[in-house]
């Protein structure tokens, strides 16, 4: 990931960076700020109390990185008695969505992409669109 768009992300959403999201490719920040962002406000998700996002942090993030797709891992650092079904969920749906994302869109220009591996007859494995598809698009 460039380093300039790494620092401001790592300003914005200090507790949830983690310097595993620098591996991501720059194709990738996108899904990750999606990711961020819904982290960032799930402390708005459910009861009031707790209303402003960012000000409480629910989860430490990590990121791995392959060629075909990228991961999102969270470990829960608020309270058992603080989460509710729907927080809960809101928290597995976005890290199910970033990791769906990435294998949808080209991690060198963010654009809509497709999954090319060898099984499929493909000589690169990746997610590219049409444009950054190394060898041409021999793809369906
Ligand atoms: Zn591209």
């Amino acid at each position: 990931m460039n380093k300039e768009i790494a620092g401001r992300l790592r300003a914005e959403y200090e507790y949830l960076w983690h310097d595993s999201m620098r591996e991501l490719p720059d194709g990738w920040v996108e899904p990750l700020v999606v990711l961020l962002e819904k982290l960032y406000r799930l402390p708005t998700i459910g009861p009031v109390s707790f209303a402003s996002p960012g000000l409480v942090t629910w989860v430490n993030l990590r990121v791995e990185v392959s060629s075909s797709s990228a991961s999102a891992f969270a470990m829960p650092v608020m309270a058992p008695g603080k989460w509710t079904p729907t927080r809960a969920l809101e928290c597995v749906e976005a890290l199910l969505e970033f990791h769906g994302s990435t294998q949808e869109t080209c991690s060198i220009c963010g654009s809509e992409g497709s999954l090319m591996m060898r099984i499929l007859g493909s000589n690169t494995e990746g997610v590219y669109c049409d444009e950054h598809a190394p060898g041409g698009s021999d793809d369906a």
